[in-house]
Order: C-alpha cells, then sequence, then structure tokens
C-alpha cells in the first residue's frame, strides 16, 4: 500500500528537499548508492570484481531539465569510463544510462538524448565494454527503442531494459529477442497506471516468467535483473530447457540487496553483474529503493526517529 505513495513523493520536488536535508538521510542512503564521485566509485568496483563480482554503474540522476545538466550528465560518463579504462575489466565494468538524465524531457530531447548518449557508447565500446539503456516511465519508451535501434547500427552490443509490468513487454521482448539484443528484464519500479501496466505482483511475476521465456528461446543476450529467489531460479530452468550455457545469459541484482546472494550465484558460475549506483543527485533512486520494499522505509523512519 505505502509503494504508491512512495513512488509518487519521488517525483515532488518538495519532499526532495525535505529528505534530501533530513541528517540521517546519508547514512541510509549509503546502503544502497556507496559513492558519490568517482574516486569513491572506483574501489567498489575493484571489491566487487576481485569477488567474482560483475557491476554495471550508473551515475544517479534524472529529468534533467536544463541542457548544459544533460551535457554534464554526458561529461561525467566520459570521465567513468577513462577511469574504467585503467582498471582493463572489459565487459565485467560496464554502464548504465537513463536517457531522462542525458535531456531526453526537453524540448528537441529525442535528438539531445540521443547525442549526449552516442559519444558514452562509443567510448564504452573503445574500452571493450558496453552500455545498457534503463527504462523509465512508460511515456518514454517509444523514445528510448528508438534509440537503441539507432545506437545499435555501430555498437550493436548496447542494451535496454524492459519491464515485465507493462502490457507492451511481451511484444517489445519477441522484437528484440529476434533481432539478438543485449535485454535486461525487470519488473519495474515506476507507478504505472492501469491503463498501460498490471497492478498486482502475481499478474507482474507471471507476465515476468512469460517474457523471461521469449527472451531466453530467442536470439539474444538475457540480462535477469531480479532478486526474487523464484524468479531466479525458474530463470536457471529456462536457461537449462533453451540449452544455454553459463555465459549466454547473466544476473543482475542491484548493490545493497540480497549480497551474499550475488556471491552465491558467482560461486555457481553464473555471470552475476551488481547495478551500482553513485552520485550526488540519489533522491529519485533511493525513493524506489523504499517503495519497492517497507522494511526499507521502517528502516529509514527508524533511523530518523533513533537519531
Ligand atoms: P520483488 O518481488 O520486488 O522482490 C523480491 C525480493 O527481493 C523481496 O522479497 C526482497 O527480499 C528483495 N528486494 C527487492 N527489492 C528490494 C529492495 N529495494 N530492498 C531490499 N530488498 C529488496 N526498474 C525499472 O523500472 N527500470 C530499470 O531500468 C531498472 N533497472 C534495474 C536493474 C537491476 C540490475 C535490477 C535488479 C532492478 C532494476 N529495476 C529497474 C528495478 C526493478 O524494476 C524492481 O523494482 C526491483 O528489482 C524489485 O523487483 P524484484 O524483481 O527484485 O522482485
Amino acid at each position: 500500500m505505502l509503494g504508491p505513495v512512495i513512488l509518487a513523493a519521488s517525483r515532488s520536488d518538495r519532499m526532495r528537499r525535505l529528505i534530501s536535508a533530513a541528517p540521517v538521510t546519508k547514512q541510509v542512503v549509503d546502503r544502497f548508492i556507496p559513492g558519490e564521485t568517482v574516486d569513491d566509485i572506483i574501489p567498489v568496483v575493484k571489491d566487487l570484481t576481485d569477488r567474482g563480482l560483475e557491476v554495471t554503474l550508473d551515475v544517479v540522476g534524472e529529468d534533467t531539465t536544463r541542457p548544459e545538466q544533460a551535457g554534464a550528465a554526458r561529461d561525467a560518463y566520459l570521465e567513468l569510463i577513462d577511469r574504467l579504462k585503467e582498471l582493463e575489466l572489459g565487459e565485467r565494468a560496464e554502464v548504465s544510462v537513463k536517457l531522462s538524465l542525458f535531456g531526453q524531457a526537453l524540448p528537441g530531447g529525442h535528438e539531445l538524448a540521443l547525442t549526449n548518449v552516442r559519444p558514452v557508447v562509443e567510448a564504452a565500446a573503445a574500452i571493450g565494454t558496453t552500455v545498457t539503456l534503463d527504462a523509465e516511465d512508460h511515456t518514454t519508451l517509444d523514445s528510448m527503442f528508438a534509440i537503441h535501434d539507432e545506437l545499435r547500427r555501430d555498437v550493436p552490443q548496447t542494451g535496454c531494459v524492459i519491464q515485465a509490468y507493462l502490457f507492451r513487454t511481451e511484444a517489445d521482448a519477441r522484437r528484440l529477442a529476434a533481432n539478438g539484443s543485449r535485454v535486461r528484464l525487470v519488473k519495474g519500479a515506476y507507478r504505472e497506471p492501469a491503463s498501460v501496466a498490471f497492478q498486482q505482483k502475481t499478474e507482474i511475476d507471471r507476465a515476468y516468467v512469460r517474457v523471461l521465456k521469449i527472451l531466453m528461446e530467442g536470439e539474444g543476450y538475457p540480462m535477469i535483473g531480479s532478486h526474487d529467489p523464484r524468479i531466479i531460479s525458474i530463470a536457471q530452468e529456462l536457461a537449462h530447457r533453451a540449452q544455454r550455457k553459463l555465459d549466454e545469459y547473466e544476473f543482475q541484482m542491484l548493490y545493497g540487496i540480497r549480497g551474499e546472494e550475488h556471491l552465491r550465484l558467482a560461486a555457481e558460475g553464473h555471470r552475476m553483474r551488481v547495478y551500482t549506483a553513485y552520485g550526488t543527485d540519489w533522491y529519485g533512486y533511493f525513493m524506489r529503493r523504499l517503495a519497492e520494499k517497507p522494511a526499507n522505509l521502517r528502516f529509514f523512519v527508524r533511523s530518523m526517529l533513533t537519531r
């Protein structure tokens, strides 16, 4: 019940100011966002990869309102990729981007986002790694998929995310599976209306399995973005049935959530990638993590009260 309220708050500027300024928030935020700068995050990348995990890095931020912010976001990613080059991890450290951070919602935003993201995709390819386009709310997806198609002309390994809760996703999965894309499948983290998305957890979970089956049987590279133990064991079964080898799909989870499961899957020989966000504009990302699990909110509120 609380999830939709928190997701509504995640889009409120008043709540953003209030929560961002709360003195203990930073401590709680660190569980999900282990750094503010590229200097903070490089040791985290080293630590995770030393433990047999892979990473995808996200510079937090979204809903850019000025073109210069979009340019700054591009530069932040270029700086990150430059630093990753020194680590020589190749695909073991890739990046994830939100096109709204690259200006997608501004006038002429589709072109602006494409112009800003292209150099990031090219820089990543030059160091032997990849970029995945995150999925945001449903109104942004036609533009995201068009940008994905455009980028893949020159850099075919560019990936994208699809969300099981949307009715459109089965059709998107069929198209992407047929054209050999890298696709991360997630349940979906935004507040979406009943006209476009399943609302009940059981319906979303069933849709996830249907879409995963399409991806596993297709020509692309499925990336299973979920912490759900049931989904993980179904994914293993579907991969087995589709005769996929261990390096022909991967699991992905968020930093700070089910860390022991990350290590267990890696120890079983799976590719296990940890989505690791960093930066100062953490509000939207953090609020979506609170909305996903009421216990996170309880932890957050308790830490404010016991201060
Ligand atoms: P759930 O059924 O929500 O959770 C299963 C179990 O996982 C829970 O019982 C709990 O034990 C644990 N868990 C889940 N979430 C949390 C949490 N926040 N804190 C603590 N425990 C938790 N969504 C998008 O809309 N667009 C994206 O681009 C996107 N990228 C993602 C990338 C990755 C790698 C991952 C893992 C998720 C991403 N998401 C994205 C978020 C996703 O849509 C879900 O909101 C989120 O993963 C929770 O769903 P779940 O599959 O883990 O299952």
